[in-house]
Order: C-alpha cells, then structure tokens, then sequence
C-alpha cells in the first residue's frame, strides 16, 4: 500500500528513527514529539485500525505490550510511568490510519485529553 505513511516507513522509502524492529512489529520516533519520549509502535501488516483486529492477529496484542514495556525500560520510564496511546477513527483523533501505538514519557502527562 504505497500511500500509507507507515508502510513507507516500514519498506525504508520514507526515513524514520526506527528504535525496534522485528517480524510483526517496527517502533520510530513520531516526527512531531509530544513529549521527550514520543516513540510509535506499529505492526508491519498494513492494518488500518483496532477495529481491524480479530482472531487472526492473535499474535499482535502480546506483542505489542511486551516491545512496548521492553521500550519503557531501554527509554528510562518504567520507575516513574507512562502513556500508550491508540487512536481509533475520526473521533478518536487518528490521523494516519495504520494502526500505531504512541509510547509518551518521561514529563509528566495531565488528563484528560482534549
Ligand atoms: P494519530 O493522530 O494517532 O493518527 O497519530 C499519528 C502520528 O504519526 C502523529 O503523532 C504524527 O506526528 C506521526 N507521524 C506522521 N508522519 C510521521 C512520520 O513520517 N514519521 C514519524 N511520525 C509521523
């Protein structure tokens, strides 16, 4: 799908600070950090949502939460805590829509959001 942002990222054609990769997930650095750690973790499927999600991709979630919580801990926010984001459609706020986690620490985050 060569109009998704992330799959561009994923294939190497759009650059990108990748943290992690591996067979099912890639992290980056979001280009427009929301806080001092602001790193996004996405699967290397073109997958558009959460909504998308079902039986099939039952290797996804503990992957994503174990590479997560692996970040939290190479990033220094495992003591003091985090955010993970997900933003699911229109109303969710989701702008680019290959389902991607944001990762968000190291200040202290307010809620709720806007
Ligand atoms: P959403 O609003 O939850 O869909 O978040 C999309 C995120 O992707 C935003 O935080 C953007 O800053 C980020 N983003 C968009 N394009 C790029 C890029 O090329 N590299 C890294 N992050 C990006």
């Amino acid at each position: 799908m060569a109009e998704c942002i992330f799959c561009g990222i994923i294939e190497g054609n759009i650059p990108a600070e990748k943290v992690y990769e591996d067979e099912l997930v890639t992290a980056f650095k979001d280009i427009h950090a929301q806080a001092p750690v602001h790193i996004l973790v996405i699967p290397n499927q073109h997958i558009p949502s959460i909504q998308q999600i079902g039986e099939g991709d039952s290797q996804l979630p503990g992957r994503f939460f174990s590479v997560i919580n692996q970040l939290a801990q190479d990033y220094g926010l495992a003591e003091r805590g985090y955010r993970i984001v997900n933003n699911c459609g229109e109303d969710g706020g989701q702008t680019v829509h290959h389902i991607h986690f944001h990762l968000l620490g190291a200040r202290h985050l307010t809620w709720p959001p806007g």
